[in-house]
Parts: C-alpha cells; structure tokens; sequence
C-alpha cells in the first residue's frame, strides 16, 4: 500500500528538455531560428528538464551551445554569443508539478466537489514552485536530486509545511509512517546550505493546537533567522469533508489560539525581535479580534498565505484615499455598484468602502456572498464562484458589480465553477467587473 502511494510523487513521465512556446520577434532566440514547439534538450552539455534550468545554465554565460530538438523532429546544435545578460526572447512551457505522496487528513482535494475542475485535484509538491510562487511542500519525499537541486541552484526560500514538530502528529497529520515524516536531516541540510525556510502550520482543533503549537513554534524558532517565519492558518472545512477525526474551527476556539500564541509572540519577540510566529488572517476575523498592526507582520514574510493581507489592504486602502485626495480626484462616471466579497471580509471592506463613500460621494454598497459551492466554514473571496454570484442576484443595486480578481483563473476570466465573466455579467443583467483595489478610481471615472 505504501509504495503504491509513494509511486506517483517520484515517478514524472516527461519529454526531454524543455518546450519553446513562443519566441520574441528580433530577439536573440529568432535570430537562431527557434520556434514555438523546439525543445531545448542541452546546454554546454548539460541536460535542462524545465525552464528553471534553462535560467540556470544560461546564467552568466556569453559562450554558448544549445542543443535543441527542432519541432520537425531534427537535432541541431545552436552554436551563440551573447553580450552579458542579454535576454533570449523565449517563453517556455510551464513546470508539471510533481504530485505529493502524502495522504493529508485536511487535504483540500477531499473537499472539492465531485464535479470540480480536474486542476483543484492537482495534489503538486514541488521545491521547484514552492521557489518561484511560494507553494508549500511537506518534503516528506524529495528526493536526493531535488535536495541538491535547491542548494545548486539557489531554489531559496522554501515554503514547508510543518504542521507539527512532535512525530507522531505529524505522521497522523500527513498520513505517512514516522520515518517519511520526519524531515529534520533534511531541513537541516537545506538550513546548513543557507536555504531560507518559511514554515506554515495548518492547525486543525484537537490535533495540533495547544502543547502541541507550542512545542512546534519554539522548535522552529529555535533555527531563527534560518528558518524565517511559522504562518499559522486555520483548518478550512467544506461540506465535502465529512472526515470524523476533523473538527471545525470555531470564533471560541480562534480566540483561544490568538490569547494564547499572542504571549508566545511576546516572549519571541523580546529574544528575537520578531514575532515569528504570525497568524492567518481569518483566525482574527473568525475571532471577531482586531487585526494587528503593520508592524506586528515585520516585511509580510507569507501574506501569500493569508497572513498579513488585510492589514496590507487596509494600509493599501488608506494609501489608494489619500492619493485621490491630494489628486482632487472626482467620481466623473458610475457613482453606484455592488461590491461582492467572501463574509469574513466583507464587514472590514465595508468600514473602508463607507468612508470612501463618505469622501467621494459615491453610492458604492458591499455585500458579502455565501460559498454555496464549496459550503461549509469556506468564506474566502478567492474560492467564490459565478453560481454563488447568481445567487445573490436580488442584492445586485447600481450600476455595475464588482468581484475581487482573485475569483478568476490567474490567466483567464473562468471562475471556479467554470463560469466565466461574461456569462454571469449577461445571467446578472450588469457589468460584472474582476478588479483589485488599485483598479477603482479609473472604474469610476
Ligand atoms: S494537503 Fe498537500 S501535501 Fe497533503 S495530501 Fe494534500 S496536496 Fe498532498
């Protein structure tokens, strides 16, 4: 059983080197008759497996020889001078995640609904995106090439999911036995190398909260500055986990956790001067607590992770009123929309948006929309949908409607649920705009 569950995470089926997808008119890669579907197979002789590679090796180089694998099936050996630095012009296929080998108990692929999107059952575990976007892995089985990998390579920071530092925990977290969970000789090699770590702790009640948090935030701590910062984010249940050893996260139980890591936050900050240990965003919300100051998150180490992005927002917000102030910015066009966001937010961007109401004269109005897709504790605005959009359609009022960014696919305007913009904005019978906040003003005018 556990080989068969070890398999897929070291077994990648993958084409030699890498894929050109498109090449820059009058750029060093045209000038070599590179096309969109050529793969780089070699550089000076060393095998490149992705574009991580291709950076790597090209790094610093003038002198070069590329062997490449042309679209039509020939081999060419690309023979170029370049000044330094010079950019090739080239685009290249995007990484295949390699897949994780763990059988987490809070995975959110056990919480997606059967019909979901083929992409939210990606189980990735990648060094490689954990350098480049901040995924997290729990190296319960990198391999020897990926460790070395990171030191060669510079792969640094790392994002790791910790979870626990006591074994046991671990392991039961995971789903793997106590050997693959513990990963100390392997943190401590990438430490040793001067890889930063960033570690996270997703805290599920009555598993690894209380002595057990403890014990794993001073363990961490004990390796500070090496490992940098421990982000703490809540356990996220949708209806489709119905996982017994599995208990929601309750306002009680928020304020528990927030009493109690505030005193730890204190002690580590009198040793270390940083908190270290930081706290999701949606523990405060869900606790009904102010969310700390600016300070309390030093530069934001894992805002990514929900850790930091309200504070930054507000902050953002406050910046975004004040400009427009000193600009004598008015509203020239749409004075009257609806804003949607996930309901732990809403109330915080309603504060923001009645002042901006207030100073500018706009009639902007926020409403909060219920996660029906996912269901459950699920009150992030990045997980909403467009049948949670038609939902709320009664609540639509003004002119336009407005859907925080994140709601769509980094590179397409398709919700979760595969919806796209347009669909909803014809079911909706309004403009239905995807912005961030930086995009309002000109929305306006
Ligand atoms: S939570 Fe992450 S590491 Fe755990 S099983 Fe799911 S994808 Fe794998």
């Amino acid at each position: 059983m556990y080989e068969f569950a070890v398999t897929p995470a070291v077994t990648n089926i993958r084409r030699r080197g890498v894929e050109i997808c498109d090449v820059a008119p009058d750029s060093l890669g045209a000038e070599m008759d590179l096309e969109s579907g050529d793969r780089i197979i070699k550089v000076n002789g060393r095998v490149v497996r992705d574009y991580l590679d291709f950076r790597f090796q090209t790094s610093g180089e003038t002198d070069l020889v590329l062997e490449v694998r042309k679209k039509s099936g020939e081999d060419w050996e690309v023979e170029l001078d370049r000044a330094e630095g010079e950019d090739f012009g080239l685009s290249f296929e995007q990484i295949v995640p390699r897949q994780c080998a763990n059988e987490c108990i809070f995975c959110f692929c056990n919480g997606n609904p059967a019909d979901a999107r083929p992409s939210l059952f990606i189980k990735d575990e990648d060094v490689r995106l954990s350098f480049l976007y901040g995924n997290y892995t729990t190296m319960t089985s990198i391999t020897e090439d990926e460790m070395r990998r990171i030191v060669e390579q510079r792969l640094s920071p790392q994002y790791v999911s910790v979870h626990a530092t006591d074994l046991d925990v671990r392991a039961y977290m995971l789903g793997v036995d106590k050997q693959r969970a513990d990963i100390s000789t392997k943190l401590a090699r990438l430490l040793d190398a001067g890889i930063e770590v960033h570690a996270q702790v997703v805290l599920c009640p009555g598993i690894n909260d209380k002595e057990i948090l403890k014990k794993t935030i001073f363990d961490l701590a004990a390796e500070y500055p090496r490992i940098t910062s421990v982000a703490i984010v809540p356990l996220g249940l949708t209806r489709y986990n119905t996982d017994a050893r599995l208990t929601r996260v309750t306002p009680e139980f928020c304020r528990e956790v927030i009493d109690q890591v505030t005193e730890i936050q204190k002690e580590l900050h009198a040793k270390l001067g940083t908190n270290f240990a930081l706290l999701g965003d949606e523990i405060y919300l869900r606790a009904g607590r102010r969310i700390p100051a600016r300070s309390h998150y030093g530069d934001y180490p894992q805002i990514e992770d929900g850790v930091g992005m309200v504070r930054s927002f507000e902050n953002e917000f406050t910046k975004l009123m004040r400009r427009l102030e000193r600009e004598s910015w008015t509203c020239s066009k749409q004075t009257s929309g609806t804003i949607f966001t996930g309901t732990l937010f809403a109330p915080v961007l309603k504060k923001m948006i009645d002042k901006f109401n207030a100073r500018f004269g706009t009639k902007l109005i926020v409403e909060s929309l219920e996660n029906s897709y996912f269901g459950g504790d699920v009150s992030v605005a990045g997980l909403l949908t467009g049948q949670d959009l038609l939902n709320a359609r009664e609540r639509v009022a003004g002119e336009f409607v407005c859907i925080p960014k994140q709601m769509l696919k980094s590179d397409d305007s398709i919700m979760l649920d595969g919806m796209n913009v347009n669909e909803v904005s014809r079911a909706l019978g309004q403009p239905v705009h995807a912005i961030n906040l930086q995009e309002l003003p000109a929305l306006l005018q």
